[in-house]
């Protein structure tokens, strides 16, 4: 494939931008891969592994130059990063960034972003509960989506952008940054938060019953916490900024589980038998739409099912 971007840097060298370095790399899609993250132990890391053609001690210096700057630190950092980087940032040059909540990220950056700068918001619908500089991989992004929230940049900014993601073997959608919001806290927001609940009951639990919970831990709850494994200060973050959506979808569930409480309360076989067979067609879409399963070529990962942010 041709070079797309002739210099990219990546803020932050976790999972999502190491995945990105190693896929742009797989496919030729950059000249140059500039990293920078904020432990020395993490830029050291790059390099030695690879994924970097070099690192920088600042974001600043990282983004001198560059025609695509990647954001790719918990959302909560991203306004930090953006007013950092602001006054650095190459004219013409477009930034992205692949936060898991649009509306807070774009109110935190957009105001730093200069003049002839094209911000365009992103999210990959991809990731595993593993994080850090190590765990990135060529094909987390194959067939799953890259969804962005252009909010009017430039339409050249935007194809550019969308083909370089499609180059790393993403599907990618545009969509308004308020709606993202509330898709991704019904299909990844909330579900984290009752996977962290579900694990939290059963830790209690433990200490009443020993380690029963763990030894005889059976495929709903492994599911669990696999999802609960998943790192605390990007969840934390997700939470924050996805306030509203979050409280709207888990008001919602709620009462959805009040009304399981009563049918088997009643014994109300038919409202269960009912509900479960919903539910089954939902799973069933899901692997008709290619999207449940793991990267092939990814020795631990493919272990387990991919999950998104
Ligand atoms: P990660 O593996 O934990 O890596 C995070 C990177 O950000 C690290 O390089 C870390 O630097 C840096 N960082 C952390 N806090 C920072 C701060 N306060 N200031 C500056 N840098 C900081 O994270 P990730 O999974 O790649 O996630 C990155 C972004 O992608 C997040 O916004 C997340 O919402 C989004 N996302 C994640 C997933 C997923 O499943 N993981 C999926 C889609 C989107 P050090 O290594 O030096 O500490």
């Amino acid at each position: 494939m041709a070079v797309i971007y002739d210099r990219v840097a990546l803020i932050g060298l976790g999972l999502i931008a190491s995945s990105m370095a190693h896929a742009m790399k797989a496919k030729g899609l950059a000249g140059e891969i500039v990293g920078y993250a904020r432990s020395a132990e993490t830029r050291a890391a790059a390099l030695e592994i690879g994924f970097c053609d070099r690192v920088t001690e600042t974001a600043a210096d990282a983004v001198r130059g560059a025609d695509l700057v990647v954001l790719a630190v918990p959302v909560g950092a991203m306004g930090a990063i953006a007013e950092e980087i602001g006054p650095h940032l190459a004219p013409g040059a477009t930034v992205t960034d692949v936060g898991s909540v649009k509306q807070a990220v774009i109110a935190a950056v957009a105001p730093h972003m200069p003049q002839g700068v094209h911000f365009i918001a992103g999210h990959p619908i991809a990731g595993t509960e593993h994080s850090g500089p190590h765990s990135g991989f060529a094909t987390l992004f194959e067939n799953r989506w890259w969804l962005l929230t252009p909010e009017g940049a430039d339409g050249a900014a935007v194809a550019r952008l969308r083909a370089l993601c499609e180059g790393m073997g993403a599907k990618v959608d545009e969509m308004d940054a308020a709606h993202h919001d509330l898709v991704l806290a019904v299909t990844s927001h909330t579900p984290h938060l009752i996977a962290y609940t579900m694990v939290g009951v059963a830790d209690d639990l433990r200490r009443v019953t020993d380690s029963e919970v763990i030894n005889y831990s059976a495929a709903g709850f492994r599911d669990f916490t696999r999802i609960a494994a998943s790192d605390p200060t990007m969840w934390r973050d997700v939470f924050l900024t996805n306030k509203e959506a979050t409280l709207d979808i888990l008001g919602r569930f709620t009462e959805e589980l009040f009304a399981l409480q009563r049918a088997i309360r009643l014994g109300d076989g038919d409202h269960l038998h009912a509900y479960f067979t919903r539910t089954r067609a939902i799973r069933r879409g899901i692997i008709e739409a290619g999207q449940d399963t793991a990267a092939p070529d990814f020795g631990r990962a493919a272990q387990v099912a991919p999950k998104g942010g």
